[in-house]
């Protein structure tokens, strides 16, 4: 991974990779993901819920089909990248992972954007996380 001047971070996304995708952990969608998603594959709310999302009392997260961790992922990559739920949007400025280099250095063994791209700032990096931290409040 490149050196990175202090107080700020490389991502950048690479074309084609999977790779968060594929790792074990649910999916959460806002309510507002779910009204997107559900236009953008021209469903009702009600619809798209009762097919994909399984529901709590505070979060909504998509049901697992068998091993498939995700079930918008197809080989070509994410079926509703335009409208994708907002902690896929967001990865990695997670905040757990802006938060700490330890986390940071270790979620980077896996992605391969991370330590590619322009340099960003570790304050608009944490805005970032701030909107995780809207998006699903009972998480952090
Ligand atoms: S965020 Fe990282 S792991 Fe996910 S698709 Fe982009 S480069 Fe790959
Ligand atoms: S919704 Fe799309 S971006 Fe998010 S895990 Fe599923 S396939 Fe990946």
């Amino acid at each position: 991974m490149p050196e990175t001047p202090d107080g700020f971070l490389r991502f950048e996304c690479q074309r084609g990779c999977v790779k968060c995708c594929e790792r074990e952990g649910y999916v959460y969608f806002t309510e507002a993901d779910l009204r997107n998603a559900a236009e953008h594959l021209k469903m009702t709310a009600k619809a798209f819920e009762k097919k994909y999302i399984y529901r709590t009392r505070h979060q909504r997260r998509l049901r697992k089909l068998g091993k498939q961790q995700c079930v918008f992922l197809t080989p070509e990559g994410c079926s509703i990248h335009d409208v994708k739920p907002t902690q896929c949007r967001l990865f990695p400025f997670w905040p757990t992972l802006v938060a700490s280099t330890r986390e940071w250095n270790s979620t980077a063994k896996w992605c391969p954007g991370i330590g590619q791209g322009p340099l960003i700032q570790i304050g608009s990096a944490m805005e970032a996380a701030d909107e995780m931290h809207e998006a699903y409040p009972t998480f952090f």
